[in-house]
């Protein structure tokens, strides 16, 4: 993979996540799509492609329910707001 991460940044995590691989695939390439969190957002994104849907982590802790995190969920959203971006 080419070097076209984004860096990561310092500091406390609000939600669980780092750099997750999903099973979710890219519409146009076919590669996997990463789980990434930012400052305040949480995106999913294709680093071949340089696309990526991303929801505020505001928005993404409506997904707590008592304490976990449906990820489920958050995912499948997430992936449907990156299909209907720009495609
Ligand atoms: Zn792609």
């Amino acid at each position: 993979m080419a070097g076209a991460r984004p860096r990561r940044r310092g500091g406390r995590a609000a939600l669980p996540v780092a750099e997750v691989v999903t099973a979710y695939r890219c519409p146009r390439c076919g590669r996997p799509l990463e789980l990434a969190e930012w400052k305040h957002e949480v995106c999913l994104a294709c680093w071949a492609c340089l696309r990526a849907a991303c929801f505020t982590t505001f928005r993404a802790w409506r997904y707590f329910v008592r304490g976990e995190l449906r990820w489920r969920q958050l995912m499948e959203d997430l992936y449907r707001a990156y299909c209907l971006e720009g495609t």
